[in-house]
């Protein structure tokens, strides 16, 4: 069977060429006789590979030296409760954009351990600078720069000023170039355009590490995951492993810029359907229309379901709209092919012209 073209929001696609490479050393990984999931996470072979995967992708962002790399457990959504148990006292506020369901999310864990400021609260466009609400005593910014669901995307890094950003890149991270300089944490959630579900990789700043609460866990303690080198406990070991060979991946295929070029491209075209073809929409604001996670309605929704069920034998998958918003959903991440996009784009010309 030839393989389908899956634009599912996560789980999402990953490189064939990666799956391939997996494959063929799955039983036998690095000349050991074993499989990369059963050596020691402290076996010198696999110290090394995950120091290497560590140095790629330090590469291809273009990491400074004065941040940490850390490989972790427990996605993005653990990381909601890692930032304000790293950044916060009891008391302190933090600023929080709310652009979308991810966004309410980090929020709502948050309110747990400290108090929220919400700079804004827009679901279906980013309010202009002017309109933005930022407290003078926020301990650091939180955002959502790809709202995976409602598919809006920061057009730039918001400036607040020497206030530490935080940003979710779980839906972004890898798809185009970022001056990793300008945040004080970026964290994501693998499973979109990293690699398998179950690991997170957080940069965070080193002036940031070392003001834990007491009660922090020690998972979500990110000095001591630093001190550890990310090996505290065992490590999601396969994940780290699969994220290095995409790592390697994405620099075979010339870097950010490359990524960037392939994602812009992609993009462009399906907006460009859904907007010519009358059958359907797009509600967001084109200048902050997402990359990855591209939502759109069909006229007549009552045809949504024969939509999906066609659109699956056509060989796409996945294309079904997240609950709270309904419609479709094509997520295009960096390890869909331009032909999964052009497949897609040809199948709803002809389902618009046949329920004209
Ligand atoms: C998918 C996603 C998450 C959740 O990631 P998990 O790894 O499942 O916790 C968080 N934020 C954004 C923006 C996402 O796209």
């Amino acid at each position: 069977m030839s393989r389908a073209f899956n634009f599912s929001a996560g789980p999402a696609m990953l490189p064939e060429s990666v799956i391939k490479q997996a494959e063929q050393e799955l039983l036998n990984w690095n000349d050991s006789g074993m499989s990369v999931m059963e050596v020691s996470h402290r076996s010198v072979e696999y110290m090394a590979m995950a120091k290497n995967a560590e140095q790629t992708l330090r590469e291809i962002m273009a990491i400074p030296d004065n941040y940490k790399v850390l490989f972790l457990h427990g996605g993005a959504s653990l990381q909601f409760s890692a930032i304000p148990l790293n950044l916060t006292q009891p008391g302190d506020t933090a600023d929080y954009f709310d652009t979308g369901v991810w966004s309410a999310k980090a929020i709502k864990e948050a309110q747990k351990y400290c108090h929220v400021n919400q700079v804004c609260q827009n679901h279906q466009r980013i309010p202009d600078t002017s309109d933005w609400k930022l407290s003078a005593k926020a301990k650091y910014v939180h955002y959502t720069p790809n709202e995976t669901i409602g598919g809006l995307e920061f057009l730039s890094v918001p400036d607040v000023g020497d206030v530490p950003l935080i940003a979710d890149m779980s839906s972004t991270i890898l798809s185009r170039p970022v001056d990793v300089s300008k945040f004080g944490v970026i964290y994501a959630g693998a499973q979109k355009n990293i690699g398998p579900a179950g690991l997170a990789i957080a940069i965070v700043r080193e002036d940031l590490i070392g003001q834990e609460r007491d009660i922090t866990p020690n998972l979500l303690n990110w000095k001591l995951c630093a001190d550890n080198d990310s090996m505290f406990n065992t490590p999601p070991t396969f994940g780290w492993y699969l994220a290095g060979l995409v790592f390697d991946w994405i620099k075979d295929q010339g870097g950010l810029n490359a990524m960037a070029h392939h994602n812009e491209t992609k993009a462009n075209k399906l907006y460009q359907a859904i907007d010519s073809i009358d059958f359907y929409a797009n509600p967001v604001e084109p200048s902050q229309r997402s990359w990855m996670n591209v939502p759109f309605t069909l006229k007549n929704p009552e045809l949504d379901g024969l939509f999906l069920q066609q659109a699956k034998e056509a060989g796409l998958f996945n294309l079904k709209g997240h609950k709270l918003v309904g419609g479709m959903r094509a997520s295009i991440y960096n390890a869909m092919p331009i032909e999964g996009v052009d497949a897609l784009i040809d199948f709803m010309r002809d389902f618009a012209q046949a329920h004209a």
